[in-house]
């Protein structure tokens, strides 16, 4: 158990190109933080550089208060599990679960009494005989765990455990890691580009693009207070919908115009677009998440002020909700409906906003302009 501070870490590679660009985070001793983003982001590069794995090119790293920059990875106290589980083909699962205690050299009964510990933390003690060859992906990716908890390491690193496993053992494997984490009580950093992950696992989460941190913060508050439109579309699934609208001021109230409809913003939103000096006329894009937007009766009874009009395109039945994906004045919105609705391809359909939920994007920096940062700590000023 441990905790780590990134302070203005840098990483340029040998080539000139920045990877990474000023990351700073404190995470604390038992935190669970995932660093997500696209391919390319930066992420694993930067998780490589906490293990020890890539130089720091600027920038300090500490564990425990100690900066660890020019420490070997052997000497950080870090145990990594990998995409690749990387296990010894030839050995079995017990001798690979053995094979770094041996090499730290510790006395044998000490070794049978964590490899014991950690094949029952991980179910896998009826397995410890047999070699990888004889295992699933997901009892493989339990061992690759296993190796790297017998360790008893002051930080677990990994990076993308899951993404060679089916979407059911995923599923599964999430909660293991979970349940995991609860019992170890572990410093854990996780690696992914699957938001889903990202959300479930996450005591806080970094959401990262093209080298640059964009927000740091917990999955609720990602979902709520997206900074910005990278953060508001990377976060959440199905994706949040953006229209680009123009501000209409109508006496007190304040409406985004799409085309023919208005949409109605609370007071609270009202305000603070105007605080802002933004004005009436001026474009400005809004985001709503398709779980905000609805055809159902009650929906539109209660945001009677706040409905755009569309033609529904392709109707998909998913069980407990139904998604229509919708043509509204020219823009494609996607709306996770309620699965009793009647809306069909060809049908036109009238949406309700929940505007309470609505965020809005300026259209050239892209910011959310309803959300506001604290400038010391980056969290959210509610
Ligand atoms: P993925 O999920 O695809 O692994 P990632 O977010 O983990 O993506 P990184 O592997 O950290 O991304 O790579 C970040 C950027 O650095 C990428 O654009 C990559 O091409 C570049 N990069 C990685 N290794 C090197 C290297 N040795 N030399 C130059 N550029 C590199």
């Amino acid at each position: 158990m441990s905790e780590l501070n990134l302070h203005h870490i840098k990483k340029v590679y040998p080539n000139g190109f920045e990877a990474v660009q000023d990351f700073n985070l404190d995470i604390k001793d038992g935190e669970f933080v995932i660093f997500v983003g696209p391919s390319g982001c930066g992420k694993s590069t930067t998780l490589r550089m906490v293990a020890g794995l890539e130089d720091i090119s600027d920038g300090d790293l500490y564990i425990d208060g100690k900066r660890v920059n020019d420490l070997d990875p052997k000497d950080r106290d870090i145990a990594m599990v990998f995409q690749s589980y990387a296990l010894y083909p030839h050995m079995t699962v017990r001798e690979n679960m053995e094979f770094p205690l041996k090499i730290a050299k510790l006395p044998k009964e000490e070794i049978d009494s964590r490899v014991a510990e950690a094949a029952k933390t991980l179910g896998l003690e009826s397995l410890l005989d047999r070699k990888p060859k004889a295992l699933s992906g997901g009892q493989r990716q339990r061992v690759a765990m296993g190796r790297a908890i017998v360790r008893h390491p002051k930080v677990l690193l990994m990076d993308e455990p899951l993404s060679n496993l089916d979407a059911k053992l995923r599923g599964q494997m999430r909660v293991e890691i979970s349940k995991l984490h609860e019992k170890l009580g572990s410093t854990i950093i996780y690696v992914t580009h699957d938001q889903t992950e990202a959300m479930t696992l996450g005591d806080r989460i970094v959401v990262m693009s093209d080298g640059e941190v964009q927000q740091i913060d917990t999955p609720s508050n990602l979902y709520q207070y997206p900074v910005n439109r990278f953060v508001a579309g990377f976060i959440g699934s199905p994706q949040m919908n953006f229209m680009d609208v123009v501000i209409k001021e109508a006496g007190d109230k304040v409406y985004l115009t799409i085309g023919d409809d208005d949409i109605l913003i609370s007071d609270e939103k009202a305000a603070k677009l105007k605080a802002k000096g933004y004005k009436n006329g001026q474009s400005v894009v809004l985001g709503i998440r398709p779980e905000d937007l609805s055809d159902h009766p009650e929906m539109l009874a209660k945001f009677p002020e706040s409905t755009a009009k569309g033609k529904v395109e392709v109707y998909e039945m998913l069980g407990s909700t139904s998604n229509l994906y919708v043509d509204c004045n020219g823009t494609q919105v996607t709306a996770a409906v309620d699965p009793s609705t009647k809306a069909r391809v060809g049908d036109v359909v009238t949406l309700a906003f929940n505007n309470n939920n609505i965020q809005i994007f300026d259209k050239d920096s892209n910011k959310n302009i309803l959300v506001d940062l604290d400038p010391n700590t980056g969290t959210i000023l509610k």
